[in-house]
């Protein structure tokens, strides 16, 4: 006898929805139906083990099969199957609240013309009605007759008593018409059914097979025949034993899964058992995406639940200082129709998320300790993310990432060190950690500063990315010892009798310092006696930590309000150079000192490295000093 019923209010909407919907993601209808399957066959197995007899011990097993000429795709599983009230209590109402939810965010984004919604969330069974005009599912449990339901997916089902030998359930989906917008017939393809089958539901664990037609040769003719196979791989290769998966299979699926043609350069298992259960792959690429600093870059770890599929590229689950880890995570405890805002808001997911923060960075700070070449190599790629992280946090990740930090040094110029080594080789008295910025390595080894650190064999870190010198003023200290840039004024710390004699000096050139400073007032702040220099005659330091490296950057990017960006210059005149005894003396020509003066900066701006900024009045200058010196 065949009963007609309605099926429940929220369904009702939920289906109206979902069979006027063009939405472009209908294909995850054979996810939501797979998984129906696996979790159907879960539950027969369960009870199979729990209660002998009853439940024969058989392999699971789902079977996909269609009908080109009947336009029909079916999907057969031998899991636990729905007696008559199941198929009324299961399909024909909505029981989860989180569905509920979702007809009304659904009916908000139909309003709001948003189809996209759909595809955050999973749908389950109604799914099937995005691309079938008619579904029939013929069911049979061990304690009940089989039944077949049916519905158009409108208001109503029916259901009658049918004719099944096995217990198990089969999904029949009558496809829809072809229409403008989509071509249904797309899915009665056995290519097109592979895919999707690898896409989303590779990891089902249980064997998901269909006929596949073939080819021989037969007396010379290719003659077709079919066979089954297996489409999905089954067990996920995280859900293995680490040690039964070799490097080369870790290594071919992160390349397969993640598009890419070299090897990973760092991977990462994670199992964790506790109150969040979970397991992750990670992998480190050995170079950087393309497009890692533009914002077409998408950051963000695979979501699985149980070996199936929900969601690429989940922003939550790395910070932005990660966002270079690629990668998948499983947890039993995300449900398929999770919806996003559900999921982002999800204290799982955070927990989780902090969990794979510190795995990272704790195999990064292994790798630099056990494999320094190897960290090198991540440094080169990645290293610049790591420091935004902490510049752009304002310091709030230092502590996290601090230890991952290497720099070029003055003593270990093509190598790196670490903040930690620095600090461990640093001289009895030394105060701080001393640094510089140019930019190059090459360019800095020049800088007239630099003498004094060489003479005195104390290290200084070469800062030769932008960030850097960003990153340490965000930082401060390290290990409580402080940064200092060594072109700061207050980075010379002079004894009693250093500062004696420049205090002598000072007073024997007090007219040439004064008249130079008259001259200079427009560029610097002050004109000095150095205790900074060996060989270079002069240079420009600068106060209140901003250098002449920042001040060039910040001019670059503030490109309207430039004038408004300078570093506090003073120019350091060094008293044991043969300039400085030729300015000496011809202190009281006051006519001929000022003249000396823009030179002198300018001389002092190229040995920093920076570009003077009126070039036709220096060559004028110099030339006329040229003619002089000939006549
Ligand atoms: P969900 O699977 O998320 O619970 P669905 O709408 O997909 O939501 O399915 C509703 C219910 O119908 C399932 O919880 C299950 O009890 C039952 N069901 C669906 N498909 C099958 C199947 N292939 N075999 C047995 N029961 C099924």
């Amino acid at each position: 006898m065949k009963e007609t019923m309605e099926f429940q209010t929220e369904s009702k909407e939920l289906l109206s929805l979902m069979i006027n919907s063009i939405y472009s993601n209908q294909e995850i209808f054979l996810r939501e139906l797979i998984s129906n399957a696996s979790d159907a066959i879960d539950k027969y197995r369960y009870l199979s083990m729990s209660s002998e007899g009853k439940y024969p011990l058989r392999e699971g097993e789902i079977r996909l099969e269609f009908d080109k000429k009947q336009r029909t795709i079916t999907i057969s599983d031998n899991g636990i199957g729905m007696s008559k009230e199941d198929l009324i209590n299961h399909l024909g109402t909505i029981a989860k609240s989180g569905s509920k939810d979702f007809v009304s965010k659904l009916k908000e984004a139909k309003e709001k013309q948003d189809l996209n919604i759909i595809g955050q969330f999973g749908v389950g069974f109604y799914s099937a009605f995005m691309v079938a005009s008619e579904v029939e599912v013929l069911t049979k449990t061990v304690d009940s007759e089989a039944y077949l339901f049916s519905s158009n997916g409108e208001s109503s089902f029916t259901i009658e008593e049918a004719k099944k030998e096995e217990v198990g359930t089969t999904i029949t989906l009558h496809l829809k018409k072809k229409t403008k917008e989509t071509d249904y017939d797309r899915y009665l393809n056995e290519y097109e059914l592979k895919n999707l089958v690898k896409k989303y539901s590779d990891y089902v664990h249980y064997p998901i097979k269909m006929k596949v037609t073939k080819t021989k040769k037969e007396n010379d003719k290719d003659v077709e025949y079919t066979e089954d196979e297996t489409l999905n791989s089954m067990t996920p290769l995280w859900k293995k034993n680490k040690r039964d998966v070799t490097d080369k299979e870790l290594n071919e699926f992160y390349k397969s899964k993640f598009n890419d043609y070299e090897d990973p350069l760092i991977s990462l298992f994670v199992k964790v058992d506790g109150a969040i259960t979970y397991d992750a792959l990670l992998f480190i690429p050995a170079h950087a995406p393309y497009n890692l600093y533009s914002d077409s870059f998408e950051k963000g770890l695979s979501l699985y639940s149980k070996g199936v599929f929900i969601k690429d590229k989940c922003a939550e689950l790395v910070p932005d200082y990660l966002k270079f880890v690629k990668g998948l995570v499983d947890s039993p405890d995300f449900n398929l129709n999770i919806s996003r805002e559900i999921l982002q808001q999800s204290p799982m997911m955070k927990k989780i998320s902090e969990n794979i923060e510190k795995k990272i960075i704790s195999k990064l700070e292994e790798v630099k300790k056990d494999d320094f070449d190897k960290y090198l190599k991540f440094w080169e790629s990645f290293g610049e993310i790591i420091k935004y992280g902490i510049y752009s946090s304002y310091g709030f990740n230092k502590e996290k990432l601090q230890n991952l930090l290497v720099f070029h040094s003055l003593k270990h110029e093509d190598k790196y060190i670490s903040l930690e080594t620095y600090k461990s080789e640093m001289q009895k008295d030394q105060k701080y950690i001393y640094y510089v910025s140019g930019e190059s390595v090459e360019a800095i080894k020049l800088l007239p500063q630099i003498e004094k650190y060489r003479k005195e064999d104390i290290d200084v870190l070469l800062f030769d990315k932008k960030i850097d010198e960003f990153t340490i003023m965000m930082m401060r200290e390290f290990d409580k010892v402080e940064f200092k840039l060594i072109s700061d004024e207050s980075a010379s710390e002079l004894s009693k009798e250093e500062q004696e004699k420049v205090d002598e000096l000072t007073t024997n050139n007090k007219r040439l310092i004064d008249t130079l400073k008259e001259e200079l007032k427009d560029k610097v702040s002050d004109v000095v006696i150095s205790s900074k220099l060996v060989d270079s005659p002069l240079c420009l330091s600068t106060k209140d930590g901003m250098s002449l490296e920042m001040e060039k950057t910040l001019q670059e990017e503030a490109l309207e309000n430039k004038e408004d960006i300078k570093a506090t210059k003073i120019l350091e005149l060094n008293p044991n150079h043969p300039l400085f005894e030729s300015l000496s003396a011809i202190q009281n020509n006051d006519e001929m000192v000022k003249e000396y003066a823009s030179l002198l900066y300018d001389e002092a701006m190229l040995l920093e490295g920076r570009e003077i900024s009126d070039k036709a009045e220096f060559i004028k200058k110099l030339n006329s000093l040229l003619i002089k010196a000939s006549k």
